[in-house]
């Protein structure tokens, strides 16, 4: 990253002396989609891409902002009533915002910042922008709190200032990430653990289809109603535990296929499956067995296609030609109806594997798809 760029525009907005400066990182999840409004698993990672910011405390209640990446300039004070037009530099003063609601008191400062996490490319930008921020007032400003409500704040900032009712996971990441390591959370304890992530001779790399399908947001209100009737109807079929579709095992969904119409069913089939699969990836990380990790993948694009409905043409298309190439996973990451497939490639595959892919989606669908190679990195910390 760029980081003497952002030092001297800094320089030159603000002055010397020069600041501190801190990195946070974008995220991919390796396993575990659809599953955090079921009570179920995640398996995010932090990547080596992310947002990097010069910040100075200058004494005042401003704060004075400079993104080197849009070449825009935000003033505000941190009173509810100055939040900012730049939506960029909502999630700056939305971070402020919510720790003053929480009772701290970051001081103003002057900050220019950049990044190289690709904008709405499902990896997170906006949280590598918030844990950016969250992570270094906190620690600028010895404001004493913990990381996880630094995430929270990350979360509450999407949405309360920017208006995207995300869960925690993306912030989580962020913060929490550790070079080497995926992380699994419990979205329901809000547990955790580190698992390795080495997989030497393999690559993680994944191909944007730069598509976006309308669909998205009314398809996924369905689909989770989908999901809490069929846990209902489960829980009402004599499994009082049950809370979620993570509760339910496939002989307990077996037992009330009659009462739910095929639909339903499909879709909660599709969630059992993925909890089982997030157990077995868990399992073969302590192992270093990727190849069972790459079987799970593609059960994962397969259920999130044929079951839950949310891939897409596009989507498919990649998912073949990686089967056809002899990847070791791949499947589509995020919500679906666009976006990513996440790939985990042999080396000596991996040239051959992203010509194919490029080629063949390009005469498909005009254009090709963007490539991110990415490496499991740390979270967000202060690097200067
Ligand atoms: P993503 O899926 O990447 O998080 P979002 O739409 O949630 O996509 O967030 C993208 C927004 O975050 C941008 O519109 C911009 O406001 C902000 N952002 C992300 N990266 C940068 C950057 N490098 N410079 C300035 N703003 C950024
Ligand atoms: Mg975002």
């Amino acid at each position: 990253m760029h980081i003497e760029v952002i030092k001297k525009q800094f320089n030159d907005k603000f002055g010397d002396p020069a600041g501190e400066v801190y990195a946070s990182p974008g995220r991919i999840n390796l396993i575990g989609e659809h599953t955090d409004y079921n009570g179920g698993f995640v398996f995010p990672g932090a990547i080596d891409k992310g947002m990097v910011a010069v910040i100075r405390r200058n004494g005042t209640g401003r704060v004075r902002a400079w993104s080197v990446d849009l070449q825009d300039y935000a003033e505000f004070t941190m009173e509810e009533s100055d939040r900012p037009e730049a939506s960029w530099a909502r999630y700056i003063f939305g971070v402020c915002r919510e720790m003053v609601k929480r009772g701290a008191q970051p001081g103003g400062f002057d900050t220019a910042f950049a990044g190289d996490v690709p904008l709405g490319a499902g990896m997170s930008s906006s949280a590598a922008l918030e844990s950016t921020y969250a992570f270094a007032l906190n620690d600028m400003f010895s404001l004493g709190i913990d990381k996880f409500e630094l995430a929270r704040i990350g979360q509450a900032t999407e949405h309360n200032y920017v208006g995207v009712k995300c869960g925690i996971m993306d912030q989580f990441a962020s913060l929490f990430g550790k070079a080497g390591h995926l992380i699994r959370l419990d979205t329901r304890s809000m547990e955790y653990k580190y698992f390795p992530f080495h997989p030497e001779g393999y690559r993680l790399v994944l191909l944007d289809t730069a598509v976006k399908h309308e669909l998205a947001s009314s398809a996924y209100n369905k689909r989770r109603e989908s999901c809490e009737h069929a846990a209902r109807v489960v829980r009402e079929n004599g499994h009082p535990g049950v809370e979620f579709l993570r509760d339910v095992t496939m002989d307990m969904l077996n037992e009330v296929k009659e009462k739910l119409s095929e639909e339903d069913f499909k879709r909660a089939e599709y969630v059992v499956g993925e909890t089982t699969r997030v157990l077995a990836v868990s399992d073969a990380l302590e192992r270093d067995d990727y190849e069972t990790v790459g079987r799970m993948m593609y059960l994962t694009h397969d259920g999130m296609s044929r079951l839950y409905e949310v891939s897409c043409e596009e989507l498919d298309f990649l998912n073949d030609v990686a089967k056809e190439c002899g990847v070791t996973g791949s499947r589509v990451m995020g919500g679906g109806f666009g976006g990513c497939t996440i790939n985990l490639v042999k080396e000596d595959l991996y040239e051959g594997f992203l010509a194919k892919a490029k080629a063949q989606f390009a005469a498909k669908f005009g254009h090709e798809p963007k490539v991110y190679e990415v490496v499991i990195s740390d979270g967000a910390r202060r690097i200067d």
